[in-house]
């Protein structure tokens, strides 16, 4: 660690509702030099309501380039600097990472100071598995990159997290019945900690009645939650898959024709194929 140097802490702060702010979060604002915050304006007032005096200056997108010297420089001269986003854990779809890594090159101490994070609040009270999970953060904003995204993602078979604010929510999910299928089981997250939070475990296609027949599941931020691609279940469906393109084929093809074809569409192995159609046509 670089000797002189102050620490960087990364500090959680709420998703909604300020009691979950923790007791290191508060003593570590408090005591620091220096907080660097998202949106500066937003954050005075969370800082207010703790009798948090210390100085703030914005980090965020579009300053994070000049800022994160000026931070460093800091750092190096022993002040202690916070880092905090508009909610949540910064760096989790948040600002923050070039001065991580920066600090990282300069072998400053970088002590996280953990709390609330959306996307794992969702994952507790999904009710999905969750030994392996995935996350995306905010899906592409235009439809076909968005789409595209998804579609990349459908035999994905660990559970999938993604972030969604209420401008987009209907529409990504309507994309995601498109690409993941009606029966897809996943979970809306809405408004974790706050009054109106919503937790609904349901189908991806019951998910998009839901906000599509009601203004208020609309309104606030949205984690939305897939299960993963069950393995077994595409299995058995690529085998139903195969039966019925048989079925239909042998009624106006030989056995050979027949097998080729269906081949081709399901990627089955020929000789598998051949295989089942001559069962069917030994019952027939
Ligand atoms: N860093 C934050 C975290 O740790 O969760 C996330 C910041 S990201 C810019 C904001 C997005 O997180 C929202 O659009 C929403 O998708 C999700 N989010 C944040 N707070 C939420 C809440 N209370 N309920 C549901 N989703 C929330």
């Amino acid at each position: 660690m670089s000797m002189n140097a102050g620490t960087l802490f990364i500090v959680a702060t709420p998703i909604g509702n300020r009691s979950d702010i923790t007791e290191r979060a508060i003593e570590v604002l408090s005591t620091v030099d220096l907080i660097a915050a998202e949106d500066t304006r937003h954050s005075k007032s969370l800082l207010q309501f703790f009798n948090i005096t210390t100085a703030l200056v914005a980090y965020h997108d579009h300053n994070e380039e000049v800022r994160t010297p000026q931070l460093i420089e800091k750092i190096m001269q022993g002040q202690n600097i916070a880092l905090i986003s508009d909610a949540g854990t910064p760096l989790v779809s948040d600002p923050g990472y070039r001065l991580v890594k920066a600090a990282h090159e300069l072998n400053i101490r970088v002590s996280p100071i953990p709390g609330a994070c959306a996307a794992i609040a969702a994952l507790s009270v999904a009710g999905v598995p969750t030994d392996r999970y995935r996350f995306e953060g905010f899906p592409p904003v235009k439809m076909v990159a968005r789409q595209a995204c998804f579609e990349s993602m459908v035999k994905e078979s660990a559970t999938l997290i993604f972030y969604e604010s209420c401008h987009r929510i209907k529409a990504s999910l309507a994309d995601m019945v498109a690409t993941f299928g009606d029966h897809r089981v996943a979970v809306l997250a809405r408004e974790i900690t706050k009054s109106f939070e919503t937790i609904r475990k349901a189908t991806l296609s019951e998910l998009l009645r839901l906000v599509s027949e009601d203004d208020n599941q609309r309104k606030g931020e949205f984690v939305i939650i897939i299960q993963g691609a069950d393995q077994e279940s595409q299995q058995s469906l690529v085998e139903m898959d195969v039966d019925r393109l048989l079925g239909i084929m042998l009624d106006e093809l030989p056995v050979k024709q027949a097998s080729e074809l269906v081949a081709k569409i399901t990627g089955i192995k020929k000789n598998q194929v051949y295989k089942k159609a001559l069962q069917i046509k030994a019952t027939d």
